[in-house]
């Protein structure tokens, strides 16, 4: 029984799907592991690692494979031939893209979507969002760090005192609770906001300030943000303008499930920011969270810069990788019994993560969009 580990085909991904430490495990637990030369290039693992750790490198790695794991979506050719029945794990963000869950219901390919684990507590050592925010949110504070040019810390010297710098962070999810904890370890003073109110308490255990926009509530289903009226968005970036105004770097974060991220900052907003200011919009790939952002590169508005992140995550491809294999890893022991890949269907995490099986798409809200 075979796992392969494909080599990523999506330009820029340097993440890979599992890493050597890992492999020892899964041999163990009766599988055959091959790997295709490179895969682990991008975050500087060798085959030779792989090899020793008991896998096979071989270019023919994916055929004759019970389950292909990596963390893009396998190109399209590459699934219309697999065998029917084959499994793949891997992160399938489906709503930006329906081709991707056509494709492999055409191909009758059982699909995992590591993007589909379910928010319980059971399977949160399998949910990939959580590890993956959590580098972006990390490297989010390290870019607006580096991109400042000033302290983030107070500096008391005999040459006089170096105020620290101010940062807001918009969204206090996993990536913006970790661009918190990271910007106050570096010194910063910070101040953070979010639409769900639990994330008061959140932000002021990091050690910053929650700010209070004296807006209602945007609960919605299993603890996620809903979708801002209009009105509601205009109020939103009227009340933190000042907050903004005042803040030596932004970072953004904010996201609502199966939607573009909200617009938190417009253009009118960044003109009015300090001179030399930065925003770190860690949405933008999704379309993000300041007015005119683009991904992968720096915007000059007004007097600040704004960095538009592109697959944030992937720039730390070595902890991104360790911590997207531990899940990758987690979700295979789930799915094995007896030395076997046997998925059980019945197990709320497996049912929950399942795209397509059998030529069905077994996911709702990905069938609801097509036919
Ligand atoms: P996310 O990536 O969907 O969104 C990031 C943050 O943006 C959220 O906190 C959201 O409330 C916020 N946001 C949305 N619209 C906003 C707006 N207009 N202004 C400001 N902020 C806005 O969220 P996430 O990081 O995946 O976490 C969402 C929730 O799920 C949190 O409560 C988190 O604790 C919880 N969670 C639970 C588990 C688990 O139980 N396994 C795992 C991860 C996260």
């Amino acid at each position: 029984m075979r796992i392969a580990l494909a080599k990523e085909s999506e330009p820029g991904e340097a993440r890979v799907a599992m890493v050597p430490e890992l492999v020892g495990g899964l041999i163990t637990a009766g599988y055959e592991f091959a790997v295709q030369p490179g895969a682990g290039q991008g975050a500087m693992i060798t085959d030779e690692a792989y090899a020793a750790a008991g896998a096979t490198i071989t270019e023919d790695a994916l055929q004759g494979a019970e389950l292909i794991i990596s963390v893009q979506p396998l190109p399209p050719e590459l699934v219309a031939d697999l065998p029917p029945g084959t499994a793949t794990l891997s992160f399938l963000p489906y709503s930006h893209d329906l081709e991707v869950v056509r494709i492999r219901r055409d191909a009758r390919v059982t699909s995992f979507a590591m993007d589909l684990v379910p928010r319980i507590s059971r399977a949160q050592s399998m949910d990939a969002l959580t590890s993956q925010a959590m580098v972006a949110g990390y490297r989010g504070a390290i870019v607006a760090a580096g991109m400042l040019r000033q302290f983030f810390p107070m500096s008391m010297t005999a040459a006089g005192t170096i105020p620290p710098a101010q940062v807001v962070v918009l969204g206090a999810g996993v990536a913006g609770l970790q661009a918190i904890a990271t910007a106050r370890r570096l010194g910063a003073v910070v101040k953070g906001y979010d639409v769900r109110p639990a994330a008061s308490e959140e932000i002021a255990s990091m050690g910053a300030i929650a700010i209070e926009l004296d807006l209602p509530p945007l609960d919605g289903a299993g603890g996620y943000a809903r979708e801002m009226s209009p009105e509601r968005a205009l109020l939103q970036q009227q009340r933190l303008t000042p907050y903004l105004a005042a803040a030596d770097a932004v970072i953004t974060t904010a996201s609502v499930p199966n939607r573009r991220p909200p617009i938190l900052i417009t253009r009118t907003m960044t003109e009015r920011m300090k001179p030399d200011s930065v925003i770190v919009d860690l949405a933008a790939d999704t379309g993000g969270n300041v007015e005119d952002v683009r991904p992968g590169t720096v915007t000059r508005v007004g007097q600040a810069r704004v960095w538009g992140g592109a697959n944030v995550p992937s720039q730390l491809p070595g902890p991104a990788s360790r911590l997207y294999a531990q899940n990758v890893a987690n979700v295979i022991m789930l799915m094995t019994a007896d030395g076997r890949f046997a998925p059980d269907y019945g197990d709320e995490v497996v049912a929950g993560m399942c795209l397509t099986r059998d030529g069905m798409i077994t996911h709702g809200p990905a069938a609801s969009l097509i036919d």
